[in-house]
């Protein structure tokens, strides 16, 4: 371990008494006392009080570069030299110009018209908008419920908890949130139809196609998660699942929403999660990486069609949706600094090579009393652990579990933040196959002496 030399009095006191400040999810008095992180330097954290924290969770999803990174931080602060903010109505500049063309060469063909905003739960929610109002404009004003998956997360924002799975995140809010029709997710480990992956076809589709039926022209979009769904299980698809989405939405002339906020830039293994089936949605979420973890900012991309039910010198068809820091010109360098690095540095194929790794290490664990699945996709691993392997039984998001084995982790110089009984893996890309092992190291001989927790 590194030790911090640095002594700030005022840090200390902050960090002793931090009773100003309210930290998302994290508000039992149990809990343990916040992190203080003092600065950060390629896949490690480094606290006030010494100690060098392996950022296995990649700053919640975020990082993908590694932290401090000479070229991101460069980008940043030649930007900040030229341009900082501007208001983006009514005005326009360079940095946001260059991504917009930057991220429509790189999604799949025919999403072309990119919406700014400021984070992930704002991309869907403008997703959720613009699908609403595309069909109002277009003149079919019944068209105007949604439908979602079991399993989904798609934000803390009011509309992004409706069409989020019910759960904890959203109980209390159920007077405020907007009825959304939920379908089946292809969660095979916990099969909805009690079917085996190998021969069931993933006939769970049904279930939404039964849903678009029912829904009888009034849906106005399918929004999913592609290939994995994260804060709901970090659960994996069978990529038939996606293309099935694709051809459903197509049957019943329904918009498609793709949630890559998450997925998106390289995570899954390809750019877009949506290339794993080769399907192109009519709106993609993007947010998270967008950055590479540097400024909060994301993007609602769409099409020519949609963007076009929008044109208009009737004011009643514009799309009234605006946030303060839309396309800042920080955010926007950035982005298309990591962009850069994408195409220098082969990052995809070291996500890749993570993903070898990372199936070949945690696939043994199978073997072990209380892990029920193991799943991994691109530079993400996952652990499922249940009570006992017959019944599966297990207590989900707020499982005692999860922050007992977070703490464990801690322990060991490894940031991890369980879902409950869900242990996942998913470090900035840059972490080299010798951190790789020796976080994977931490993690088997942690779940190795596991016991699971007597009920309190
Ligand atoms: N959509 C997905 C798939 C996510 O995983 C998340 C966050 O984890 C969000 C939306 C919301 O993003 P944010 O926390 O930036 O609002």
């Amino acid at each position: 371990m590194l030790a911090n030399t640095r002594t700030d009095a005022r840090f200390d006191l902050i960090v002793r008494d931090a009773s100003h400040v309210w930290h998302p999810y994290t508000q039992m008095q149990t809990a343990p006392p916040p992190l203080p992180i003092v600065r950060a330097q390629g896949v490690y954290l480094y606290t006030q009080d010494g100690r060098r924290l392996l950022d296995g969770i990649s700053s919640w999803w975020v990082n993908i570069h590694g932290h401090s990174h000479p070229k991101l931080n460069e980008a940043l602060a030649a930007q900040a030299r030229k341009l900082e903010h501007v208001l983006f109505a009514g005005c326009t500049h360079l940095p946001a110009v260059e991504l917009a063309e930057r991220l429509t060469d790189l999604l799949p063909g025919g999403l072309t018209r990119v919406f700014y905003s400021d984070n992930g739960s704002t991309a869907v929610e403008v997703a959720l908008k613009i699908a609403c109002q595309y069909w109002l404009n277009r003149g079919e004003p019944e068209r105007r419920n949604f439908i979602a998956l079991r399993h989904a997360y798609h934000g803390d924002t009011v509309g992004t908890m409706s069409t989020s799975e019910d759960s904890s995140f959203t109980r209390p809010f159920a007077p405020l949130l907007f009825p959304v029709a939920r379908a089946q997710s292809p969660y095979c480990y916990r099969c909805p139809l009690g079917l085996e992956r190998a021969t069931c076809g993933v006939a769970c589709l049904d279930d939404l196609q039964r849903l678009l039926r029912e829904g009888d022209g009034a849906i106005a979009a399918v929004l999913v998660e592609p290939m994995l769904q994260g804060a709901g299980g970090m659960i994996v698809w069978p990529v038939e699942f996606l293309s099935g989405v694709r051809r459903l939405c197509e049957q019943y002339g329904t918009l498609m929403i793709a949630d890559e906020v998450l997925t998106g830039f390289g995570r899954t293994g390809r750019m877009f999660a949506c290339e794993h089936a080769g399907v192109r949605p009519d709106m993609i979420c993007l947010s998270k990486a967008l950055t590479a973890g540097y400024l909060p900012m994301a993007a609602t991309v769409t099409t020519e069609p949609v963007y076009e039910a929008f044109l208009s010198d009737d004011r009643r068809k514009t799309f009234f949706h605006g946030h303060s820091y839309s396309a800042n010109p920080l955010g926007c360098a950035v982005a298309l600094a990591s962009l850069e690095l994408f195409r220098t540095e082969n990052v995809l194929e070291r996500v890749r090579a993570l993903e070898q790794q990372l199936r070949s290490r945690l696939e043994p664990l199978r073997a072990l009393p209380h892990v029920g699945d193991v799943r991994v996709i691109g530079g993400v691993g996952i652990v499922e652990l249940v009570q006992d392997k017959q019944a599966r039984a297990a207590g989900g998001y707020l499982d005692r579990v999860g922050p007992l084995l977070a703490a464990e982790f801690l322990r060991r110089g490894l940031l991890l933040r369980p879902l409950g009984n869900v242990v996942y893996f998913m470090p900035p890309y840059v972490i080299s196959d010798q951190e790789t092992a020796w976080a994977l190291d931490q993690i088997a001989q942690a779940l190795e002496t596991w016991r699971w927790p007597e009920p309190c």
